[in-house]
């Protein structure tokens, strides 16, 4: 089975990913977060928060509402230059591609036509399944449409945002006034971003309904260099200390042509993903997105609602458009990524002291950060009362303070494969002994290395251990 295929049949196993609307025989290539996905998804975003809010005291928070004037797009060149890819169709099989998976798998996609660099050289390309000829391309505007109120007319008629970005500028000025902010400044939001794609495909990667991290940091036009150097090394160093693999992760510089419109400069941060393009990108794929936005957006905001959105300095008494360096970063996509980086399968069993479960054990090698299960509880027996009690205890003990898992089906050994397989990063057995000296055993995910701890002393343990 290939990596990827048991990716996805681990998530769901595990309770991490199923397929949405399953029952109904799925939709739109939708996906739901299930019980552990969804831990281990607040996590992403936490850290994410923490990092912009906490450790930059110049950068506040937002929460944009989804729905907006359509207005906005039409500023933004999500509708007027066509939010847009170029669809082709198979005459045989009727399936359809984007023009940039076939030929140009570097392509950037932007408002704008999205894919920037313009039309591709190469001259009918065949359909990448059945060989068959494909259509011509044709724009295909990626807005999900909806209407506001009860009347289905063109006057009510708007859009599922398509990026959370736009939200940001619309509050510009009152996050500016209300905080009473000085540049260089940044504004961040996560949530739920929609595009009607015509691919949604390789299982999170690319799906219709998404979740983005974004910041945008207003700065003056003459420090836009310094500060895009300044964000890309920050977020890279984000992904490799949550444990990303040196190797798995890198830039690439967007060529001019490449460029969105708005766009001066632009650096992906690529993952090295298991699958790849039908045209081979050998699994190199966007995880996130750093851009130079010039002053595109304020500038063109004001232009379309006629508000003078140009910022006063009030030490030199000058006024001008603040220039924006953005971090656009995918929710699902870094949740894919941290699973597959984490993921390891070991052939055999892993310690000769516990029987194996099966021929292959997985091991989730998650940051303790990023697990969706801290500690797990477990008596070494269920059939004796004063265990099962003494665990409970424990386990009440800590649930409060971090994310725990009460188990006492199967043996010792099975219980500790099924906590390694999510990445549980420790385990906490009650035996006899425990009974006698009020000690536990505490079991560590990767080292298998397990000390006594005193009850008493777990939760100062937990603090250092999951935090650090
Ligand atoms: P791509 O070229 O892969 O479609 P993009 O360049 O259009 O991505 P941006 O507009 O820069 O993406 O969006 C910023 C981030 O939002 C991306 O780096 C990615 O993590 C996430 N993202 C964008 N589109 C999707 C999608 N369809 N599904 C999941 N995540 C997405």
């Amino acid at each position: 089975m290939e990596l990827m295929e048991k990716i996805v049949s681990f998530c769901k196993r595990r309770g991490f990913i199923f397929p949405s609307s399953e029952i109904y025989g799925g939709f739109g290539s939708g996906y739901d977060f299930g019980p552990l996905g969804v831990e281990m998804k607040n996590n992403i975003k936490r850290l994410w928060w923490d990092e912009m809010t906490k450790f930059h005291e110049n950068i506040v928070g937002l929460d944009a509402a989804i729905l907006m004037s359509p207005k906005v797009w039409e500023a933004s060149g999500h509708l007027s230059a066509g939010f847009a890819d170029e669809l082709l169709e198979c005459k045989e099989c009727h399936k359809r591609f984007r023009l940039d998976e076939i030929v140009n798998p570097k392509s950037k996609r932007s408002p704008q036509g999205r894919q920037g660099g313009g039309r591709v050289g190469v001259q009918n390309p065949n359909c990448p399944d059945c060989g068959g000829e494909l259509t011509q391309p044709r724009k295909f505007n990626l807005m999900m449409k909806t209407f506001v109120g009860p009347v289905e007319d063109e006057a009510s008629i708007t859009y599922l945002r398509a990026e959370t970005c736009q939200g940001i500028y619309m509050n510009y000025e009152n996050v500016l006034s209300s905080m009473r902010l000085k540049i260089p400044f940044g504004i961040c939001q996560i949530g739920k971003a929609f595009r009607n794609e015509i691919t949604p495909k390789d299982f999170i990667y690319r799906t219709r309904e998404f979740e983005q991290m974004e910041m945008q940091w207003f700065c003056h036009k003459k420090e836009t260099e310094k500060w895009f150097d300044f964000w890309k090394k920050e977020r890279m160093k984000w992904y490799l200390n949550l444990g990303i693999k040196k190797e798995n992760i890198r830039f690439r510089e967007h060529k001019k042509e490449e460029l969105a419109h708005y766009a001066q400069k632009a650096v992906d941060i690529e993952y090295k993903f298991p699958f790849a393009s039908p045209a081979g990108r050998q699994g190199w794929k966007e995880i996130e997105g750093i851009h130079d936005r010039g002053d595109w957006d304020l500038s063109n905001h004001s232009k379309f609602s006629g508000k003078d959105l140009k910022y006063f300095n009030d030490e030199t008494k000058e006024k001008y458009f603040l220039h924006i360096i953005e971090t656009s970063a995918g929710v699902d996509r870094s949740l894919l990524a941290f699973l597959i980086d984490a993921y390891e399968e070991v052939k055999g069993a892993r310690t000769k002291t516990t029987e194996a479960v099966k021929e292959t054990e997985i091991v989730l090698h998650l940051d303790k950060k990023l697990a969706p299960i801290k500690v797990a509880v477990l008596p070494l027996v269920k059939n004796k009362e004063e265990l099962v009690k003494k665990s409970k205890e424990i386990y009440n003990l800590l649930k409060f303070h971090f994310v725990c898992q009460y188990d006492e089906v199967g043996s010792i050994g099975r219980r500790y494969r099924r906590q390694d397989e999510i990445g549980t990063p420790f385990c906490v057995t009650v035996d006899f002994d425990t009974l006698k000296q009020d000690d536990v055993t505490v079991r560590d995910r990767d080292t298998m290395k397990q000390e006594r701890i005193k009850t008493e002393g777990l939760f100062q343990f937990f603090r250092e251990n999951l935090t650090k």
